[in-house]
């Protein structure tokens, strides 16, 4: 597929579906960002090659006619729906691999998920040409990959972070939060408390932090914790003395259910 052209400046946000007002933000932001001349365009793709073989693919939820309505509402100009096979050529032999920010957090658990994830916005990015593209700072680790991306490949592109949505009680907005059964539901909202009181704590050890974080989060009995780390919030490694902010950034099961959030403050 070659490119679609939109009037610019283009404002773009890439989404997998399945929209709630974590997206909706970031659309609105696309908006503003276009101006009246320009166009904010969103793509919906459930992107396989970021899927690992025992992850939610085939069940990810796909509600595509609200998605639309959410999009019109927050004045999207375009959305752009590709079938796998408009992406992907049947002998695609190229994949896009960053190799230092993606070798922590989710990236050991989740092997391929960022080449997948790289891949396929380059080529979005191929396809759409945006000015602008919009991310989530719920996820963390992807925004700052695909800035560190768009940087080393001379992408013609701005990379805008937008925070996090939360629910009343704290909890991130996900689409996967639809899967928690109500107990699991109830319980999620310790992942928000768990970084706010670490984050408070005026603890400065990195480790102890994170077992401050893991010791809050066993107030949540169905929680378990795929890990729970503090890093250099720029360059996503260990703290050290030229550290200015960390990242607490955790990944928990719920079930089946796995939710990341994170928190960024001064070190
Ligand atoms: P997804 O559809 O999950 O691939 O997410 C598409 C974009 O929406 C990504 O840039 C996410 O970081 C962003 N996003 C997802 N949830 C939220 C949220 N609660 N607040 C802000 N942005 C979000």
């Amino acid at each position: 597929m070659s490119r679609i052209r939109f009037p610019g400046p283009v404002a773009f946000v890439p989404t997998m579906g399945a929209l709630h007002a974590g997206h909706a933000a970031l659309i609105r932001r696309a908006r503003r960002l276009a101006g009246p001349n320009g166009s904010a365009v969103v793509s919906i793709f459930v992107n396989p090659t970021q899927f690992g073989p025992n992850e939610d693919f085939s069940r990810y939820p796909r509600t595509e006619a609200e998605d639309l309505a959410l999009c019109a509402a927050c004045g999207a100009d375009a959305v752009f729906i590709p079938t796998a096979a408009q992406i992907y050529a049947p002998d695609a032999s190229v994949q896009v691999r960053e190799t230092a920010l993606s070798s922590r957090l989710c990236g050991p658990g989740r092997p391929g998920h960022f080449d997948g994830v790289c891949t396929v916005v380059t080529i979005l990015f191929g396809i759409v040409r945006p000015d602008i593209a919009v991310f989530g700072q719920k996820d963390y680790q992807q925004l700052a990959i695909i800035r560190r991306m768009a940087r080393d490949l001379h992408m013609p592109v701005r990379i805008v972070g937008v925070p996090t949505v939360r629910e009343p009680d704290g909890l991130a907005l996900s689409s996967r939060n639809r899967y928690l059964s109500p107990e699991e539901r109830s319980q999620a909202p310790a992942i928000r408390r768990a970084l706010l009181e670490a984050s408070r704590s005026g603890e400065r050890s990195p480790s102890k932090l994170a077992a401050r974080i893991r010791r809050s989060l066993a107030a949540a009995p169905l929680a378990r914790v795929d890990y729970a780390e503090v890093l250099d919030a720029d360059r996503l490694t260990p703290p050290d003395r030229s550290t200015r902010r960390v990242v607490a950034a955790v990944a928990v099961f719920f079930g089946k259910t796995r939710l990341i959030d994170n928190i960024v403050f001064p070190f």
